[in-house]
């Protein structure tokens, strides 16, 4: 396992067992061992009667990082003499799925813990799972609002939750006063702060003075002073951020709360708001290739540090003003469900990359970068060309960079191509629908094959997926890997099968439904390994419904017409209606397997 660097990003969650399998510790102690969960027994169990791909769920790896949470801030609390306490919510956007939204209502119930929706959809999943047990728990509504979507948040608030409605935009006020005089209803409100401190790379774009949501600290204050002008400036308690998500360090964190709390004291003090509650929003990062880099893929810090940040940040800004310390909540997501649950796929064949450099012998390509150092412009000996301005040469360095690049790439592939060849892992998966941030914001999850984790794996292989687009391929990998290592496939020790680990956050509802590939089917695992439900994923009939077809009208009563004419309707309608009740994925792969040992 130590070449899938399992240890870094998988501690204390992941291991590999005595037989080389990979293994999951739902109680994060590795003291305990001999409880751990073997995932191929789980696909060999679910296998019979669950297609590929699969979701396997550790909902017990949902309560253990809850817990670790609640710990986490309830130390930093005791720690820094902070006089208040820490109440989270989970954001629905993170992962919509009714079991894992029920899980977090049941295991967060003794610590209040809540739902944040930032959708009329999300609001109405958070008000249906959210009980009269958790009438403390928050119900925080965030997103952009319109008449309808108030009045639901106020609809929660009059069946007793505790629903809080955070304005995006000053505009939002308006709204809520109409929607509030109509139901009869008063509402508790927040304010969403766009705040200055940033965060660097792909997830900064929220954040910001150029940030897309939230109101900069001054259009925070009139929105006070209007709610005080209509003697409505009780309504007001909570101020949020979230300046975006995988925060890199925590110097940033602390930025930010030091920040939000600046805000939230002006409002106590200069305004006479009776707030109670900072909302530092989501943001907590996972370190998914285990380097603890701070690069988009990892953070320089763990849960402790990340709420000791805040709580200390928010303490000394208080103190520093003598406003009593508020409730701080976090909305962390990514950080509560990647862990729990791993993408399974199944490898169908491996087959060696045509090596198309065979015939650049070394003599031609000595030849090759002789010619092109033998043009002037490149020996910077030429005055005239030298002074040229660059913009003259544009053209010259674009034809001549590519002709580098080639050479370049033909020298590292003909030093490589002497010891490995590359190997195309056709698996049973879209990217698209499956991993989509993989395409779409380059992601790099760890991925490791499932069994044989003590033989060295020989192959260095890419993952190609079944759609026929070029993007539909794996060939980056954790730590600035271009291949993965992968055991050539053998078809008599049954079937080969990587995990796509710490992939339960977002990759779900961004699924989309490319070459109408649907969802993966997902199968609950509890704490000794057993399978406790299986949901297959969406059948084909279901993902043509999606785009607007009548399955019996447009596609059956059609195919049956045409069927009947060549008398064939008999043998068509069986294959056709077998195949509207499956998943699109392949069900049974008879062609023999290329490139097996
Ligand atoms: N809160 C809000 C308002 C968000 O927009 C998001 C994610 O985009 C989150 C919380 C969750 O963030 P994370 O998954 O980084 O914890």
């Amino acid at each position: 396992g130590g070449l899938y660097n399992i240890a870094r990003w998988g501690e204390p969650y992941f291991t590999v067992n005595q037989d080389g399998h990979l293994c999951v510790n739902t109680h994060g102690d590795q003291r305990e061992s001999g409880q751990e969960i073997d995932v191929l027994h789980v696909i060999q169990a679910a296998k019979d009667s669950v297609q590929f791909p699969m979701i396997l769920r550790f909902p017990g790896l949902l309560k253990h990082h809850l817990d670790s949470l609640h710990t986490a801030f309830d130390n930093a609390i005791k720690n820094t003499g902070y006089m208040a306490r820490y109440q989270g919510v989970f954001p629905v956007k993170v992962n919509q799925n009714k079991a894992i939204i029920q899980d977090f209502v049941h295991f967060g119930h003794g610590y209040n813990y809540g739902l944040e929706a930032g959708s009329k959809p999300e609001l109405l999943i958070a008000m249906s799972c959210l009980t009269k047990a958790n009438s403390k728990a928050f119900l925080v509504c965030n997103g952009y609002k319109d008449a309808e979507y108030v009045a639901l948040a106020l609809s929660a608030r009059a069946m007793g939750l505790n629903a809080i409605i955070v304005m995006e935009m000053e505009e939002e006020l308006d709204i809520i006063i109409d929607q509030s005089n109509k139901l009869g209803v008063d509402p508790v409100v927040g304010v969403r702060a766009k705040l200055l401190t940033k965060i660097p790379g792909h997830f900064g774009s929220t954040a910001g003075k150029h940030g897309k949501f939230g109101l900069p600290a001054k259009k925070i204050y009139e929105v006070a002073n209007r709610l005080r002008h209509l003697e409505k400036l009780q309504w007001l308690k909570l101020l949020h951020f979230h300046i975006g998500s995988m925060i890199p360090s925590t110097e940033i964190v602390s930025k930010a709360a030091t920040e939000a709390a600046d805000i939230y004291c002006t409002l106590v003090n200069e305004y006479g708001a009776r707030m109670d509650t900072l909302d530092c929003g989501g943001g907590l990062g996972v370190d998914y290739d285990g380097t603890r880099s701070g690069s988009d893929m990892s953070v320089a810090y763990g849960l402790e540090e990340y709420a000791s940040s805040i709580v200390q940040a928010v303490r000394v800004k208080c103190e520093d003003n003598g406003v009593d310390h508020p409730v701080l909540c976090t909305e962390s997501g990514r950080a509560m469900v990647s862990h729990h649950s791993m993408i399974i796929l199944e490898a169908l064949s491996a087959i060696p990359e045509p090596k198309d450099d065979e015939e650049t012998t070394p003599e031609e390509l000595q030849a090759m970068i002789d010619d092109l150092s033998s043009k002037k412009w490149l020996k910077g000996d030429d005055d005239a060309a030298v002074a040229k301005p660059m913009s003259s040469h544009a053209a010259e360095i674009k034809e001549h960079g590519i002709e580098i690049y080639k050479v370049a790439k033909k020298l590292a592939k003909s030093v490589m191509a002497k010891e490995t060849t590359i190997y195309n892992y056709h698996m049973n998966l879209s990217i698209f629908s499956l991993v989509p941030d993989c395409w779409g914001i380059q992601q790099l999850f760890p991925m490791m094959p499932v069994s044989r984790l003590h033989e060295r794996p020989t192959n260095m292989a890419t993952l190609i997926d079944l759609t026929c687009d070029s993007d539909g391929k794996v060939e980056k990998f954790i730590r600035g890997a271009q291949t993965l290592p992968l055991h050539p496939l053998d078809p008599k020790l049954g079937g080969y099968y990587v995990a796509v680990l710490l992939s339960g956050a977002y990759q779900e509802a961004l699924s989309s439904k490319h070459n109408l590939f649907g969802g993966p089917s997902i199968v609950r695992v509890d704490e000794s390994g057993g399978i406790v439900t299986a949901d297959l994923g969406a059948t084909t009939e279901e993902l043509i419904s999606t785009m607007r077809y009548d399955v019996n009208q447009d596609i059956l009563d059609v195919i049956h017409e045409r069927a009947e004419e060549h008398g064939v309707w008999k043998m068509v309608g069986e294959i056709v209606k077998a195949g509207l009740t499956t998943m699109p994925y392949l069900i049974e792969y008879q062609v023999p397997l290329p490139g097996t040992a």
